[in-house]
């Protein structure tokens, strides 16, 4: 490629995540999306996914049997001229450390929550996640064709409880039964939701914001509330301000129905308008690397095992940061130094994954991996290092003793367990005494996926001891004393050999505090 072609390439690129609490829609959203992109798919298959009954589907068996998505996975299309990578994450919050780490290789994000909840503890937890990377976040407010709460209750609550401004580019009109359609001030329009004319679904507006010609609406009190919130939004509420999206300071906010497929398309053309195309990414060593940089670069930041359990291979998802891939390039593996051939790549052009032709910086491609790469690892051509900056680790709640039942079988117990925590299914942690192995979850269900992987993919048959929820709180080395640690406050190290204290409560961590006043503890995401 060209210079003058690279550009034109990575500057269509968009890449977002969908972040939603469980059930709020992301689902059906999603799939609506990949209708538009022309993505030929029956209607519920990304459903079916979920459930279980995916025919074609050769995701991890536990996440059939228990019909939740354990994994993400990547969404490519063509919608407007642009071409959209569409990350997906797992729904269950027991999986959000995969979530996490997703977040890190999108440009913006899309918030989808439902509007008769507001917003909900998950949501939080993946806007605090966006938020600290600054990138823009667009809010779809959802299932409007059912009861839902006052839009201006629901935008204070985004305000207050999310800390972000906000700006509504269309306002619903009634809700539930009473949902008549969307006040577009954005695009200068009224969306009918049962239009006279199904080809002609939108009313034009006047300068002063009134329907051109006739309107079906007028004497309706949903219209007439609408125009009255809109006022007050106007007179009172924020300014669209495009410097403040880019820097997730203000959110975009959309109204609409997923499943009726009502404002679905209005947000995705209207989003395509403020989604940045790929951003620099941060090195450790070396400034910033930018998308047109012609050399190639990317980090892994995701690895899945298993996608076909036909064969046991494992998928390393690199985010492009600069530059064009190509099949067979080789590239340096930043963490040996080391030259790696790129051959056997995969993209993900929906539910089939095809070989990629090129791949340029803002798409992702998913490398077959034979215990090569890490999470977090950094791969470029040409003769600079590159080492993007470190993933962010996640503060685990949840811990378990692990040991092998069979001590004869010490060996494939080592590397199911290093495998599965180079993929980021579980942390890590050794006792700093004994050297027992103890795992860290964000949620239990991760402990259920390591247990029964260790024993299919590893032939390992493990005994998990539970030690409960402990705060995990790390220390720096040079503060340490073995003897501040006591059976209140467990003393492990992490994967990097960082010392770190497990209190059994607060209580305990408080305690710790008063006695050394002078140690700091530092907590993880
Ligand atoms: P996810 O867990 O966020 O992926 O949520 P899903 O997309 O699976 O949706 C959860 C449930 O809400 C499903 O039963 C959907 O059919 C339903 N749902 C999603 N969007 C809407 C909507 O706009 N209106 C209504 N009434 N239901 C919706």
């Amino acid at each position: 490629m060209s210079p003058k072609q690279l550009a034109e390439a990575v500057n269509k690129r968009r890449t977002f995540a969908i972040i939603s609490h469980p059930d709020a829609g992301k689902t059906t959203i999603t799939e609506q999306l990949l209708l538009f992109g022309g993505v030929v798919r029956e209607a519920g298959t990304v459903k079916a996914r979920k459930t279980g009954n995916f025919a074609k589907s050769d995701w991890m068996e536990i996440e059939k049997k228990r019909g939740i998505s354990v994994t993400s996975s990547v969404m490519q299309f063509d919608f407007q001229g642009k071409r959209i990578n569409i990350l997906d994450t797992p729904g269950h919050e027991d999986f959000s450390e995969d979530t996490y780490r997703t977040l890190m290789a999108v440009d913006s994000a899309v918030m989808v929550i439902d509007s008769a909840k507001g917003i909900e503890p998950q949501t939080k937890k993946l806007f605090q996640i966006c938020k600290m990377r600054g990138i823009p976040i667009f809010t779809f407010m959802n299932k409007f064709d059912r009861d839902a709460r006052d839009p201006l209750d629901l935008l204070n609550e985004v305000e207050e409880t999310l800390g972000i401004e906000t700006y509504p580019i269309n306002w619903p009109i009634g809700s539930g039964r009473q949902f008549k359609g969307i006040y577009d001030r954005f695009n200068r329009r009224v969306a009918l939701t049962h239009p006279a004319d199904e080809d002609n679904p939108y009313l034009p507006l006047d300068d002063d914001g009134n329907v051109k010609g006739d309107n079906p609406l007028a004497n309706d009190g949903e219209w007439q509330d609408a125009l009255d919130e809109m006022e007050l939004v106007d007179v009172a509420g924020n300014q669209l301000d495009r410097e403040k999206i880019a820097a997730g300071d203000q959110t975009p906010v959309f109204f609409g129905s997923a499943l009726t497929n009502f404002g679905v398309q209005t947000f995705l053309e209207t989003y395509l308008q403020f989604a940045p195309a790929p951003s620099d990414h941060h090195t450790e060593n070396d400034g910033d690397v930018k998308p047109l940089d012609p050399e190639f670069s990317g980090f892994v930041f995701k690895i899945q095992a298993n996608m076909n359990p036909r064969h046991r291979d494992r998928i390393a998802f690199v985010r492009i940061c600069s530059g064009e891939f190509d099949r067979g390039m080789d590239v340096t593996l930043e963490r040996t130094k080391k030259p790696i051939r790129l051959s056997n790549v995969t993209e993900f052009m929906a539910d089939t994954r095809e070989n990629v032709e090129n791949a340029v910086a803002g798409d992702i491609i998913g490398l077959y991996d034979t215990g090569n790469f890490q999470i977090g690892d950094s791969i470029y051509t040409g003769k600079k290092d590159i080492k993007f900056e470190k993933l962010p680790q996640f503060t685990p709640e949840l811990f378990m003793r692990v040991t092998a039942k069979n001590v004869m079988k010490q060996k494939s117990f080592h590397k199911g367990i290093n495998q599965l925590v180079q993929e980021g299914a579980v942390q890590l942690f050794r006792s700093y005494t004994s050297g027992d192995y103890i795992l860290g979850a964000v949620g239990q269900l991760q402990f259920e996926v390591f247990k029964f992987r260790m024993q299919n993919e590893y032939n390992s048959e493990v005994v998990m001891e539970p030690m409960g929820n402990k705060t995990a709180r790390w220390i720096d080395p040079d503060q340490l004393d073995e003897k501040m640690s006591s059976s209140r406050n467990i003393l492990v190290k992490d994967i990097h050999d960082q010392p770190l204290f497990l209190f059994e409560n607060q209580f305990a961590e408080n305690w710790f505090k008063q006695k050394y006043p002078d140690v700091k503890l530092t907590a993880k995401l």
